[in-house]
């Protein structure tokens, strides 16, 4: 910025007092101007279902779809994006007298289709009473582990995948279960045996453990702070414990079949509050596509 000046200068061999006047009014609105977008997006290429990460470079609050973001002591703040976000997004940055807006570009993906035949027909459409109710009580559950918005800063690790296998389904397909659009898949399935490891992908607080979900069996809820959450569900078994801090690489459960599941895997979800995530995209080596 300083050689672009002093090259300005040279060039326009300033010597009025006049022009000198200019160039301080130049350089006061270019200051400005940085301060205004006093955001830095440290994620790279966001696109639909992406944790995006930022930083707040300035003094003052930002928010994401009228929600308030929890800012670190280092300005370190995160959001997501759903499956179905728009080209562009919008943070806002309010400050003492101003607000100013922060758009986004996301990127647009393209989803697969997914079909599943062969469940037993009263997993599909479960049409008893009691099965309804069990499905909200076992969803109320979930909903407010995924609510929890903590102090915790796991969220920024690299993370890892949390376990072997082969990749059989990703985020964001469209399910035809028994030839019946549903809603679409939101979490990255990894097949592999009953019984194999299952391990914490970033370290966090466990928030939910449940022996058998009508849809997810076994399931597991890690939070990673700021309302970043992971779900792993159809497990085998669960070996730690609500409340328990788990670390990186830490065994927490092994794959199963329990649920709605057609054979033994893991499937893997990242939550920002009640936005699911694509978890693929956290992993370095892949793309998420
Ligand atoms: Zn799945």
């Amino acid at each position: 910025m300083l050689n672009y000046w002093i090259t300005a200068i040279k060039l326009m061999q300033v010597k009025s007092f006049t022009s000198w006047i200019v160039l301080v009014l130049l350089s006061c609105l270019t200051t400005f101007n940085a301060h205004a977008s006093g955001i830095k997006i440290l994620t790279t290429e966001p696109s639909q279902g992406s944790m995006i990460v930022g930083q707040l470079l300035v003094d003052g609050d930002v928010y994401f779809e009228q929600k308030q973001l929890k800012v670190s002591p280092g300005g370190i703040f995160v959001f997501g994006v759903g499956r179905d976000a728009a080209s562009s997004v919008e943070l806002l940055l309010k400050q003492k007298n101003s607000e100013v807006k922060f758009p986004i570009n996301i990127r647009q993906r393209e989803w697969q289709i997914e079909r599943v035949d062969g469940l037993p027909p009263g997993k599909v459409n479960p049409k008893s009473e009691e099965v309804l109710a069990r499905i909200r009580q076992e969803g109320g559950l979930v909903k407010s582990a995924r609510s929890k918005e903590t102090e915790y800063s796991f969220f920024q690790e690299d993370f890892i995948l949390p376990a072997e296998g082969r990749i059989s389904g990703v985020y964001g397909s469209q399910r035809i279960l028994n030839g019946e659009p549903k809603r679409p898949h939101f979490g990255l399935d990894i097949a592999n045996k009953t019984g194999q490891p299952v391990v914490a992908p970033a370290s966090g607080i466990v928030s939910l453990v449940h022996k058998d979900m009508f849809y997810s069996g076994g399931t597991l809820i890690i939070d990673h702070g700021y309302g970043i959450s992971s779900t792993y569900i159809h497990l085998n078994s669960i070996s730690v414990k609500v409340g328990e801090m788990v670390k990186q690489g830490q065994e927490i459960a092994t794959i199963g079949a329990t649920g709605r599941a057609t054979g033994p895997h893991l499937d893997w979800r990242l939550n920002w509050f009640n936005t699911r995530l694509d978890p693929q995209l956290l992993i370095k080596t892949s793309k998420g596509e």
